[in-house]
C-alpha cells in the first residue's frame, strides 16, 4: 500500500531539531518578557473576513494563499496566515484599550499560507512576533526593532542586515500612489505582465519585481520617502535616531514594500545573507489604522514577525547541547526489572536525568546504549549485586541497591553532595 506522507510544504519537527527551537523560544521569552511583553495565543483559525479586511484584498496572501474552508455551520473560516490581525481583534474583543497603553504582547504561533514550497518557504511555518498596541511614540518602533535584533543576534543569525523605510500616512500614500501609477502607465510596455496587471490594485509591489524591464522602469520611479509630510518625516527621523542610540545598524531602503496592506509610517525587514532566495528573516512595521479597520477606535500600533524555520536556517541550526543524562539504569535478568524501575523513578523524583533500559538488550548492548546517550553514570542491577560505573573515568564499585543509596552515590560522584 502507498505510504501516506506529510502534505507538501509541511514538515515534522524531529527531536534532533527540538533543542534549537527550544533555545530560540527561550531567548524570545526572556528578551521580550524582560522588556514587558506578555505572551498571547490566538485561535489557529479566524473568520475569513478578518484577513480580507486587514491584510488587504489585493495582497498575494488574500488573493491566493489562504487556507479557507466552510465549517459545518456554513461560516467561512481561514487558517491564520499571520498573527497581527488576530491580535488586533483580540485587543478589541477583550477591551484591552482600557489597560495602560501600549499593550505589549508576543507570540509563537503556527501560520499557514498556500505558497510554492521551497527551502525556507513552507505552507505551515512558525512565527515569533511582538506587538505594541496603543502608542504612537517613535520609541515604540525603535524598541521593537531593537528587541528583534537582539533575539536574532543572540540565537546566532549570521550576516544580518536591517532595512527600514517609511510609508507615510494613508493620505500621503494615496497621492503618491497616483503619481506612481502614472509613471507605470507611461512605461507600461516595458513592465512584466504581472506588474501590469496590478497597476490599479497594488502598484507598490512593482518595487518587488525582479523582471529586468520592470527593474529598469522602477529606477526612475518617484519614491514615497521623498513625499512624506512633515510629521511622518519627523517620526521617521526619530526612529532612526533611537536606532543609532541602541547601536542597531540599518540601511534606508525607499523601495521596501511589505506584502500586507495595513502598514503606515515605519516599515522594516531583517534579511540574512546566510539564506538563499528567501532571505527575509523577519519584518514588520507600524499599523496605526488596523484596529480602526476592525471597527475599533483610532489606535496606533506597531509590531513584527519573524519566521522560526528561517531563523534556525540562518543560525546554522546551532543547537544547544542535548539534555545530559546523569544515570542509565541497566539490569540483568527479568527479576531485576522492578528494582531497576524503582531506581530510575527515584532518580527522576530527585531531579536527576535518568533513563531505564527498555529494549531487553544484552549487558554489552545496554552499556553501548548508555554511552550513546552520553550517560555520566550507569548503575548495573544484578541478582548478585549492584554496581555503579563512572562513564568518564571507567571506574566502578559496588553500591547499596536501595534507590536512595544509588542516587546519593550518583550525586556524590557529580559533586553535588
Ligand atoms: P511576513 O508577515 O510575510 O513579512 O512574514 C514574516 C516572516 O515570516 C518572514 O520574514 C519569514 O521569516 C517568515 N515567513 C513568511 N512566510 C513564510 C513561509 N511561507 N515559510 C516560512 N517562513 C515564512
Amino acid at each position: 500500500m502507498a505510504k501516506v506522507q506529510a502534505p507538501r510544504g509541511t514538515h515534522d519537527v524531529l527531536p534532533a531539531q527540538e533543542d534549537a527551537r527550544h533555545a530560540l523560544e527561550e531567548a524570545a521569552a526572556r528578551i521580550l518578557g524582560a522588556a514587558g511583553y506578555e505572551r498571547i495565543e490566538t485561535p489557529m483559525f479566524e473568520a475569513t473576513d478578518l484577513f480580507k479586511r486587514t491584510v488587504g484584498e489585493s495582497t498575494d496572501i488574500v488573493q491566493k494563499e489562504m487556507y479557507t474552508f466552510e465549517d459545518g455551520g456554513g461560516r467561512s473560516l481561514t487558517l491564520r496566515p499571520e498573527v497581527t490581525a488576530p491580535i488586533a481583534r483580540a485587543y478589541l474583543e477583550h477591551g484591552m484599550h482600557k489597560l495602560p497603553q501600549p499593550v505589549k504582547l508576543w507570540y509563537l504561533s503556527a501560520c499557514f499560507r498556500y505558497e510554492r514550497a521551497q527551502a525556507g518557504r513552507q505552507r505551515q511555518f512558525w512565527q515569533i512576533g511582538a506587538e505594541a498596541i496603543g502608542a504612537a511614540d517613535p520609541a515604540v518602533d525603535a524598541e521593537l526593532i531593537t528587541l528583534l535584533h537582539r533575539v536574532l543576534d543572540e540565537v546566532g543569525v549570521e550576516e544580518l542586515e536591517l532595512r527600514i523605510s517609511s510609508l507615510g500616512t494613508p493620505a500621503t500614500r494615496a497621492s503618491y500612489r497616483d503619481r506612481l501609477q502614472a509613471h507605470l502607465r507611461a512605461h507600461e510596455d516595458q513592465l512584466s505582465e504581472e506588474v501590469r496587471g496590478r497597476i490599479d490594485l497594488n502598484p507598490l509591489r512593482a518595487f518587488d519585481s525582479d523582471h529586468p524591464g520592470t527593474v529598469e522602469v522602477m529606477k526612475t520611479a518617484p519614491l514615497l520617502l521623498d513625499e512624506l509630510d512633515a510629521d511622518d518625516a519627523a517620526h521617521f527621523a526619530q526612529v532612526r535616531e533611537l536606532l543609532d542610540v541602541a547601536d542597531v545598524a540599518y540601511v534606508i531602503d525607499p523601495t521596501l514594500v511589505r506584502g500586507l496592506d495595513y502598514y503606515a509610517r515605519t516599515v522594516f525587514e531583517f534579511t540574512s545573507g546566510a539564506l538563499g532566495a528567501q532571505s527575509a528573516v523577519g519584518g514588520g512595521g507600524r499599523y496605526d489604522g488596523l484596529v480602526e479597520q476592525l471597527g475599533g477606535p483610532v489606535t496606533p500600533g506597531c509590531g513584527w514577525a519573524a519566521g522560526v524555520e528561517r531563523i534556525l536556517l540562518a543560525a546554522g541550526e546551532r543547537a544547544a547541547g542535548s539534555t545530559q543524562i546523569d544515570l542509565y539504569v541497566a539490569f540483568e535478568g527479568e527479576a531485576q526489572r522492578t528494582a531497576a524501575f524503582a531506581i530510575a523513578t527515584y532518580a527522576r523524583q530527585a531531579g536527576r536525568h535518568a533513563q531505564l533500559e527498555l529494549a531487553g538488550r544484552s549487558m554489552k548492548g545496554q552499556l553501548k546504549a548508555a554511552a550513546r546517550v552520553g550517560a555520566r553514570f550507569v548503575v548495573i542491577v544484578r541478582e548478585d549485586g549492584t554496581v555503579l560505573k563512572d562513564m568518564d573515568s571507567g571506574e566502578q564499585h559496588d553500591v547499596d541497591p536501595a534507590p536512595d543509596a544509588v542516587v546519593a552515590a550518583v550525586q556524590r560522584g557529580m559533586g553535588s553532595l
